[in-house]
């Protein structure tokens, strides 16, 4: 069985490093979904722009083909084993992931060209189907989510005063400065970093801009409160 490449995302996303571990987390992610021939005639999303929300299957092309029974979600600390199929990890048998983004609007150039929000996907990668979200359908009431009963937590994000003067200089300051907000709250160090004094600095990359940041703990006792610092805005050519 082969599957069909319907179309390419262009994300705000440039690496997997630093993404949301599910959609809806940054609601401030934007990205488009350029359709690939034969895929693309306008037709083919004739009635979309009535839905606000889409199903986007696709192939986490950055991952390994290799995959095992058992994964150690990042959620559990990253050293507990849980099923592969009781997860989301990208090391997955057909490598097919699945993430719940806004539609936005669509353009036309004339093939169809999805503009979407709030996503979880790396630049370039490969979607295989496409689909309308139906509340009614695709939402259960009162279902149990297991080791993931609720989102991740947040830690607070504090910006440098050069990086406020960096996003007030860009006609796109304010969405960018959300989008770091957005990320960063998620604390996207690898998890088995969390829980330890770490001075060490990281770098997000988000749109043209390499977020470097580090982590400010209050050691004192029983606090243990971190916040993230972001302390340069480096444009990337
Ligand atoms: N919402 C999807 C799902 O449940 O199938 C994805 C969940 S997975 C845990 C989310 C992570 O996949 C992101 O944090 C990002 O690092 C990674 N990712 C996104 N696009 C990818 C791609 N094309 N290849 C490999 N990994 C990708």
């Amino acid at each position: 069985m082969t599957l069909d490449i319907i179309g390419t995302i262009e994300s705000c996303y440039p690496d997997k490093f630093g993404i949301p571990r599910q959609p809806g987390l940054a609601p401030s992610a934007t990205a488009t979904l350029r359709f690939n021939a034969p895929f693309d005639h306008p037709d083919g999303v004739r009635g979309l722009e009535q839905f606000s929300h889409l199903w986007i299957s696709f192939v986490f092309h950055q991952s390994p083909a290799r995959w095992t029974s058992l994964v150690r979600p990042p959620r559990l600390g990253g050293n507990a084993r849980i099923g592969v199929f009781a997860s989301r990890s990208t090391h997955r048998p057909n490598r097919l992931g699945l993430s719940l983004v806004e539609l936005v609007g669509i353009e036309y150039d004339p093939a169809p060209i999805l503009i979407l929000r709030g996503h979880d996907l790396v630049d370039a990668t490969p979607v295989v189907d496409i689909k309308p979200y139906l509340p009614w359908a695709d939402s259960a009431e009162n279902a149990r989510a297991g080791f993931a009963p609720e989102p991740p937590p947040r830690l607070d994000v504090r910006l440098s005063d050069e990086c406020q003067q960096t996003l007030s200089a860009r006609p796109d300051g304010e969405s960018l400065g959300l989008l770091i907000r957005e990320v960063l709250s998620q604390d996207p160090r690898p998890a088995y970093r969390r829980h330890k004094r770490d001075e060490r600095g990281y770098g997000v990359r988000l749109h043209d801009l390499d977020v470097q940041f580090h982590i400010e703990t209050d050691e004192h006792p029983g606090a243990h409160e971190s916040v993230i610092v972001v302390d340069r805005l480096i444009r990337m050519t």
